[in-house]
């Protein structure tokens, strides 16, 4: 399957990162994008984001070989539903969306026959949105993850041959396992953050000027994983209940562990705990997947 036409719907941080590494892999691609807002489209045209911006994705998606949902999670079926008999026959549906099993049961439901649908998840992302925090070396060697169901392998290879062009390492994951996966990587950390400068912001102590001047990297961090578009990440709990509950579950019972070891003076657990923990970021590191190489503070949703 050739790509030669790709729609972009949505034109926010992956959207047009996803733009500038297409137009960075000299590929002979014509990217047709569309956004919701005047705003948005009026920013995207002004900075040259798409080959062509066009005001609705029923327009967008004419004639495009992959389309590409880029919105949030739960603005997917309204969008799959507003395109769905404007597709190419034989096209490819993707998205990007942080969550996998509630944007399959929301976008499949919608296709016509003959539309493959090959939902993907790239794992990169910083705290930044809009058409203009994209740039071309996002995906660079992260990993993007596919999750279709009963798709043909052809259409499979393409949008994964497609991603590598973009940087990207790809692998394959069914969808319940990846929305799992991603709670506990992803998305309750994300969580706890929020909840630890929803702390101190009760405790009024955000503001104060020693905690940010000593705040070192933990919490400064954290205010940066809390400074995640907040639309996104809502619709992420609400789409990845489950999963996010058992993580939640699981860490408040090993909280409450360390909560009891440090009230009990025990510092072997405190210690074997943590040494534990560390060979845990010294694989994230030997796997090249840690944030600290020059790669523009990203996080992964
Ligand atoms: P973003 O920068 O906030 O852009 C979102 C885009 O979606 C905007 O163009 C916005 O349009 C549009 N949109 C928002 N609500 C909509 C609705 N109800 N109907 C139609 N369009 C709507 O978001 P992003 O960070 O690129 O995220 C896009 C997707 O990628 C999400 O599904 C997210 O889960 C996933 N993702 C994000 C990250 C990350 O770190 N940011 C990483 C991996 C995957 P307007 O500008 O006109 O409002």
């Amino acid at each position: 399957m050739k790509i030669e036409k790709v729609a972009l719907i949505g034109l926010g941080l992956i959207a047009s990162s996803i733009f500038w590494a297409i137009k960075r892999s000299g590929q002979n691609i014509q990217v047709t994008g569309t956004a919701r807002s005047a705003a948005t489209r009026d920013t995207a045209r002004k900075i040259g984001l798409c080959d062509a911006v066009v005001d609705t994705a029923q327009d967008a998606v004419a004639g495009a070989d992959l389309v590409i949902l880029c919105v949030p999670v739960g603005a997917m079926a309204a969008v799959a539903q507003d395109i769905a008999p404007h597709l190419k026959p034989g096209a490819i549906v993707s998205d990007v969306g942080s969550t996998k099993r509630s944007v399959i049961d929301a976008v499949a439901p919608q296709l016509p026959d003959g539309v493959h649908f090959v939902p993907a998840h790239p794992l990169a992302g910083t705290e930044h949105s809009g058409p203009e925090s994209g740039f071309a070396e996002l995906f660079d060697n992260r990993w993007c993850l596919l999750t279709p169901e009963d798709q043909p392998q052809a259409a499979v290879d393409a949008l994964a041959a497609f991603w590598r062009s973009l940087g990207a390492n790809v692998d394959l994951m069914e969808p319940d396992h990846h929305d799992r996966v991603l709670a506990v990587t992803s998305h309750v950390p994300h969580l706890i953050a929020y909840t630890m400068v929803g702390v101190a912001d009760d405790l009024h102590r955000v503001t104060d000027s020693e905690v940010i001047n000593y705040s070192a990297a933990g919490f400064r961090d954290f205010t940066r994983i809390a400074a995640s578009d907040p639309v996104m990440w809502r619709d992420v709990f609400l789409a990845n209940k489950d999963a996010s509950l058992e993580i939640l579950g699981r860490f408040t019972e090993e909280l409450f562990a360390l909560q009891r070891a440090i009230r009990t003076g025990d510092g072997d657990h405190l210690h074997d705990y943590f040494t534990r923990t560390r060979s845990i970021r010294r694989g994230i590191i030997e796997a090249g997947q840690d944030t600290d190489a020059p790669n523009f503070g990203r996080n992964a949703s």
